[in-house]
């Protein structure tokens, strides 16, 4: 075999245009692979042809590895970011996944409730946040361009100790609502090859499979941004209050997500709605519930219900936590966090 036909490890990744940890987890975890067909001291080398016909399968498939949830309701206020951090903390800590947690809510709140206002507060200064990469779609002037990807990713992004070596975050900023609206007039391309609903997948490509999981928090709305998150979503979970108001846009969220999926290709599955600030005395919350269960065509509830409760409240705050129990509640929050995790990783890994 000449010589030119072999590739290391750092060439692969280079030919993908992806990191070495992305393809060391595709060795690990992906058996249709190329075996390396030697092992030198330098590492595993790999046949060249076998490596581009598996990149060429996994480009067409435009599949990720990692397990994409995106976080939807066109109400605010009804418990989406809770769910998300809350989420994030249980599949890095109880479930040792290597999760990347996308702030795309120009409200901030995950990315407050994850690295604390202070740290937030500097990356927006240094522009690096989410901002960069949606403005520089917009900036005609590419020396104007700033958006970097190693800069913007946040690690140990969570204050409970238990769960932040595994926790990573594209931080968000209140600048984004200047420019969500001026993403539809953003310049198409030489070749009509930009697509603002394309922006997130481009640029989270590179790392997007070092991670076991990826949720990404959206703002309350339907807008280019969301998009941008359901272009690289498997799926999504619907948090709602069980009220009047915080299920009322169900039908919509899921006839338009449906319709942008059939447009680029995609099947964006609906896993589930989520109850959140369960009252169990209140009849109506109850009444609710049982609608919700038995609506046709809608997906399914979760069992496992988030109640109303102060700790779950205050974890909107970065505070300082060694365990879960402690960040959450122990009592109540906690374990309900902990039962929705476990139904939604039978429902995201075992499908
Ligand atoms: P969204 O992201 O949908 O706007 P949040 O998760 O930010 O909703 O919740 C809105 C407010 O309600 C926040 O102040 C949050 O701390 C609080 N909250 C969310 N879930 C609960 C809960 N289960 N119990 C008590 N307060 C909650
Ligand atoms: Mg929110």
């Amino acid at each position: 075999m000449q010589e030119e036909d072999l590739l290391g490890l750092t060439e692969v990744a280079a030919t993908a245009g992806v990191t070495k940890q992305v393809v060391a987890n595709w060795r690990h975890r992906d058996a249709s692979f190329p075996a390396p067909v030697a092992e030198l001291a330098a590492g595993p080398v790999f046949n060249s042809s076998q490596i581009r016909s598996y990149l060429a399968r996994w480009r067409r498939k435009g599949l990720h590895m990692a397990h994409v949830i995106s976080t939807i309701n066109l109400k605010g206020g009804v418990g989406k970011t809770t769910i998300t951090v809350g989420l994030a903390e249980i599949l890095a800590a109880e479930w040792g996944r290597k999760v990347l947690v996308i702030d795309l809510d120009p409200q901030t709140n995950a990315t407050v409730a994850l690295l604390g206002e202070e740290r937030w507060e500097q990356l927006n200064e240094k522009g690096h946040t989410l901002h960069s990469l949606f403005a520089d779609a917009i900036e005609e002037d590419p020396a104007k361009r700033t958006f970097d990807l190693a800069s913007t990713l946040q690690r140990e992004a969570s204050p409970t100790e238990a769960a932040r070596g595994n926790i990573h975050l594209l931080p968000s900023s209140l600048d984004l609502i200047d420019v969500q609206d001026r993403l539809a007039s953003m310049p198409s391309g030489r070749f009509y090859s930009n697509n603002p609903t394309d922006l997130l997948n481009r640029a989270t490509r590179p790392i997007i499979d070092e991670y076991d999981w990826v949720i990404i928090d959206c703002p309350p709305n339907l807008g280019i941004i969301t998009l941008n998150g359901l272009r690289i979503s498997e799926g999504f979970i619907i948090p709602t209050i069980p009220d009047v108001m915080s299920t009322y846009g169900i039908p919509q969220i899921l006839q338009r997500i449906s319709a942008f999926a059939g447009e680029v290709g995609q099947y964006i599955h609906p896993f589930g709605i989520v109850v959140s600030k369960y009252r169990a005395q209140a009849t109506e919350h109850q009444v609710h519930v049982d609608a919700l269960r038995r609506k046709a065509g809608y997906p399914p509830v979760f069992d496992a219900m988030i109640p109303e409760t102060n700790e779950l409240s205050a974890a909107a705050a970065a505070v300082y936590r060694s365990t879960l129990r402690q960040r959450w509640g122990g009592r109540v929050g906690f374990p309900a966090l902990d039962a929705l995790g476990e139904e939604l990783v039978a429902a995201v890994e075992d499908e």
